[in-house]
């Protein structure tokens, strides 16, 4: 099956201070590079995770793809279509396929709108202005479970979860077939949590609907996804599917990042590897592999030379970009019993 969308070697740069003023402060260039030749695609009822931590580039990826942010250079093909070629009017077509949930649940939904005007606001931006908007709005209250009378209601008087799934169905409201969800539990219970994802994964599955999720929390992607990708720095660091990663991680990040993550089992005790320091600022980029400031595998050369893509021997789907991946060998990261060694 063909690429729903198509992300081909993205690089988006923001631009910090005037020349002068980076000369002056000794910055070589007044510009950071957010996100740095990223490449992927997502099939139609697919579901690709993106992962790292805050600052990663993440959310600059996904603003990129719906237009909110221009590339510096890279290709978005939205089924086969290149979207960066077109002008904005030529463009909208596509991006009406595509939706965003954004991360704050009530804060992202406008406050003086009632949730009618909220989940038909899509319709107005893009010129549909002859749609019955009572009846749409019904139609997705009730595809994401809430009583026909919310409408009528304001996002404060809403719950996190509530709001979230007023959220959902604002996304559904043009019948997208992209939906990129940003920390969609971020902010609620974890019992919500659990509505949230299970309500979208069924939409998913009748809709046939591909989604982007732009998450830290791994539980998350593990429960939603079929292949995920991991970013540092701007950069994918390592790609497969959700299940190869999760059983045998190559890249030290990726298995730094999963031994943090809580599991499930109360006995489980987990060899939780733990990152040296801070995330470095993506102004004053390490050189060489950028992770090797906080790597515990670093070697002379990680700090000179930047690793190119490797695939394992197993898998080609799975890359990662290492001097010297992890052995493809029984997890360190597998929980063991209390008192076993
Ligand atoms: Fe660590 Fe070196 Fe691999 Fe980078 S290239 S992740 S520093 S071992």
């Amino acid at each position: 099956m063909s690429a729903l969308l198509n992300v081909q070697d993205l690089r988006v740069r923001f631009r910090t201070m005037g020349a002068l003023t980076a000369r002056a402060t000794g910055m070589k260039v007044p510009f950071i590079d957010a996100v740095c030749g990223v490449s992927f695609e997502i099939r139609r009822g697919e579901t690709l995770g993106l992962v790292g931590e805050s600052g990663s580039g993440k959310s600059t990826v996904a603003r990129t793809i719906i237009g909110l942010q221009s590339p510096v250079s890279g290709r978005i093909c939205f089924e086969g279509q290149e979207l960066t070629e077109l002008s904005a009017s030529q463009r909208k077509p596509y991006l009406r396929r595509m939706a965003m949930m954004f991360q704050d649940p009530v804060g992202s939904l406008s406050p003086r709108l009632t949730v009618q005007a909220l989940l038909t606001e899509p319709f107005r931006i893009h010129g549909l202005s002859d749609r019955d908007t009572d009846a749409e709005t019904k139609r997705l209250l009730r595809m994401v479970g809430l009583p026909a009378d919310f409408a009528r209601r304001y996002p404060h008087q809403l719950s996190g979860g509530q709001a979230r799934r007023v959220g959902v169905a604002r996304a559904l409201a043009l019948s997208p077939d992209l939906i990129i969800a940003d920390e969609p539990t971020a902010g609620l219970d974890v019992s919500v949590q659990g509505e949230v994802l299970n309500l979208l994964a069924r939409l998913q599955d009748e809709l046939g609907i591909a989604l982007l999720i732009i998450t830290h929390n791994l539980n998350v992607v593990r429960h939603m996804t079929d292949r995920m990708a991991i970013m540092y720095l701007g950069r994918f660091v390592e790609v497969g599917s959700t299940e190869a990663i999760f059983g045998q991680p190559r890249h030290p990040y990726t298995q730094a990042l999963l031994s943090a993550n809580p599991e499930p089992d109360p006995d489980a005790v987990l060899n939780r590897i733990e990152l040296k320091g801070e995330v470095p600022s993506v102004m004053r980029r390490p050189s060489g592999c950028e992770f090797h400031t906080r790597c515990r595998y670093a070697q002379d050369i990680c700090s000179r030379a930047f690793p190119e893509p490797s695939a394992d021997e197993m898998d080609a789907k799975h890359s990662f970009k290492c001097h010297f991946p992890l052995e493809r060998s029984p997890l360190p990261l597998k929980p063991v019993a209390p008192g076993e060694c």
